[in-house]
């Protein structure tokens, strides 16, 4: 097995084939990521989808749910091919304005990334979830590794051949030679093996209820009425989030623009609330009319909501990996949902991936343990981040109103109040700083910039001048990354001797070197380290390590090999 350049190191430990396929259950966002991503990492998978084929008729009428698709996120798509049109289509937005009683109050503004805007992702896109879908099931469809099979849906799973039925019992981790899937398809009830099972089947899992796994939180009353409208109108290209404005006193309204002159709002409307009657009588044309005036417009999509806020306990019972919705329940507000799936589905992918090669079957079930330790962390800091979000925008206690009223007031005379209001805090990748995967930072280096990367974080991106300008254009350093490792070092002989140390890991392991990437600097002044500092980065882009200038031969294998499992605890089953 060859690295991205062929210079790397290659992995090491079962043969490719040599065991079932990863299947995939839900080809919904999540559940294509994943099968793209463990394609992308050279494993065979199988995605079952309970509803019937998709061709584009269906995507033209699916209303969208999520809009806001983060930059790490359009990373992803872009690594698993699916990025390009998305991105290219998506409507670009870099602030966000909330006001209280028409006046504004809170202005955030995201930065374009080292290296300047142009050529690098937008800190944000607004794009229909089902446009991101189609292009997602595009590249799949496409793809070899990928054995997609619509109507067939999963309600049976059972650990080394044992029938399900067993419950909780059933289950172990990382031992035996994998599972027994069960589906229903319009022929018949059929039974496939998988070395995996990814439970990718959306809120009502079938995956996470065969697996007896609790799916504890809480659904809320409140209601929300989203109407997608087309209409030619001079609004800014921003995320403009209103609190009680005349139009909609005592509540919020948020607007956004989307490709296609297609706008979302999004209400809160009172208990009760029904859309149907408001169509009927003419008050829906009303309300949006408030907001478009008098011009043309056409409703594109229309729908009201509730909110859950919901993690499974586990998102890893042995051989199953909870992802996506299937996994957690947020409130819209932020845009976790979605944009944290597609996180779950690339965390748990190169995981798999890595723990079919690992001879050391400890390490590869410790590996598939830290999935559920990043990941459901990741899940507990968003529902605490949608929570307080909830708790400012819709307060269910006297003591809350009465903050939410205090918060707002005083940010009208005072601008520095306004950072206390929470419209939604917008998703940002998870640090891994505490996982057992990351080995933890030295003393960081006076040269260091004081905002520079630290191990557990994603990788800042960059826009790369090669040292060979005539072979190409500009490149993100993160479009360099292969499917495995990367060791980043400055120079060129530091890159390839940090990668040559890792040979024989279950992960192929490849150089980058700067000097050769990059002459402008922008990379460098991005990671933000002295000279002779490596960084080893996961698959999932997150860096791993960051090793100072100095540190004796071998860390560099130490800190991947620890990436791989090695040093992570075990944890059998539930
Ligand atoms: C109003 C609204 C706005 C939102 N806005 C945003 C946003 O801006 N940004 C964001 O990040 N998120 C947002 N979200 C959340 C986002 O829509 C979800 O997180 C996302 O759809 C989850 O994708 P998924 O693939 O996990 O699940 P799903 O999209 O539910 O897909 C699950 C798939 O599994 C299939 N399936 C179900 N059962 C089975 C079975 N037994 N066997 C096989 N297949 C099965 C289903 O048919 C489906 O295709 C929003 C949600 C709402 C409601």
């Amino acid at each position: 097995m060859s690295s991205r350049d062929g210079t790397g190191a290659g992995a090491r430990g079962r043969p490719e084939g040599a065991h079932p396929p990863v299947i995939v259950a839900g080809a919904g966002p999540v559940g294509l990521t994943a099968a793209l991503a463990l394609a992308r990492a050279r494993v065979p998978c199988t995605v079952l989808e309970a509803e019937d084929a998709r061709g584009a008729a269906y995507f033209r009428s699916t209303g969208s749910k999520a809009i806001c698709f983060q930059r790490d996120i359009l990373d992803v798509f872009d690594r698993l091919g699916a990025g390009r049109s998305v991105i290219a289509e998506g409507t670009t937005w870099t602030t966000a304005r909330t006001y209280y009683k028409g006046r504004e109050v809170r202005t955030v503004t995201f930065p374009a990334g080292a290296g300047g805007g142009e050529g690098l992702l937008p800190p944000w896109i607004n794009i229909s979830q089902a446009r991101v879908e189609e292009e997602l099931l595009a590249a799949a469809t496409a793809h070899p590794g990928i054995d997609l099979r619509f109507g067939h849906r999963v309600v049976g799973i059972a650990q080394d051949g044992e029938p399900d039925g067993d419950g909780a019992g059933a289950w172990s981790g990382g031992g035996g030679d994998g599972l027994l899937v069960e589906a229903e398809t319009p022929g018949g009830t059929v039974r496939m093996r998988a070395s995996h099972l990814v439970g990718a089947d959306g809120p009502r899992s079938a995956v996470r209820t065969l697996t007896g796994v609790p799916f504890p939180g809480d659904s809320f009353g409140d209601r929300f009425l989203i109407c997608d409208i087309r209409a030619d109108l001079p609004f800014p290209n921003e995320r403009r989030f209103h609190f009680d404005p005349e139009w909609n006193p005592g509540r919020q309204v948020l607007v956004h623009q989307c490709p296609d002159s297609t706008w979302r709002i999004d209400w809160q409307v009172p208990d009760g609330y029904d859309l149907e009657a408001e169509r009927r009588s003419g008050a829906l044309d009303e309300r949006i009319r408030k907001i478009v005036g008098d011009g043309d417009y056409t409703l594109v999509w229309s729908s009201v909501y509730r909110f859950h806020e919901r993690c499974a306990e586990r998102m890893r019972v042995g051989r199953v990996l909870l992802a996506g919705d299937a996994a957690h329940l947020y409130a819209p507000f932020g845009a976790r949902g979605l944009n944290s799936g597609v996180q779950d589905a690339e965390n748990l992918a190169w995981k798999i991936a890595c723990a079919l090669r690992a001879p050391d079957p400890a390490a590869a079930d410790a590996l598939l343990e830290t999935y559920h330790s990043e990941r459901w962390a990741a899940a507990r800091e968003n529902l605490r981040v949608t929570g307080d979000t909830m708790r400012f925008l819709v307060p269910h206690t006297e003591e809350d109103r009465r903050r939410r009223r205090e918060v707002l007031e005083r940010a009208l005379e005072d601008p520095r109040a306004g950072d206390r209001i929470d419209s939604g805090k917008l998703a940002e990748p998870f640090r891994y700083a505490d996982s057992p995967l990351t080995t933890p930072a030295g003393p960081v280096p006076p040269q260091a910039r004081p905002e520079a990367p630290a191990p557990g974080d994603i990788c800042p991106d960059a826009l790369c001048t090669p040292a060979d300008a005539a072979k190409g254009p500009r490149v993100r350093l993160r479009s360099l990354f292969g499917p495995g490792f990367t060791v980043i070092a400055h120079k060129e002989a530091d890159a390839a001797a940090a990668a040559r140390e890792c040979t024989g890991l279950p992960a192929d392991v490849a150089p980058l070197a700067l000097e050769r990437v990059d002459t402008s600097g922008a990379a460098a002044d991005a990671l933000g380290h002295p000279q002779g500092t490596v960084f080893a980065v996961r698959p999932d882009a997150h860096l791993c390590a960051v090793l100072p200038p100095g540190t004796p031969p071998g860390r560099v294998r130490s800190a991947i090999e620890r990436a791989c499992g090695a040093r992570a605890p075990a944890r059998r089953g539930r």
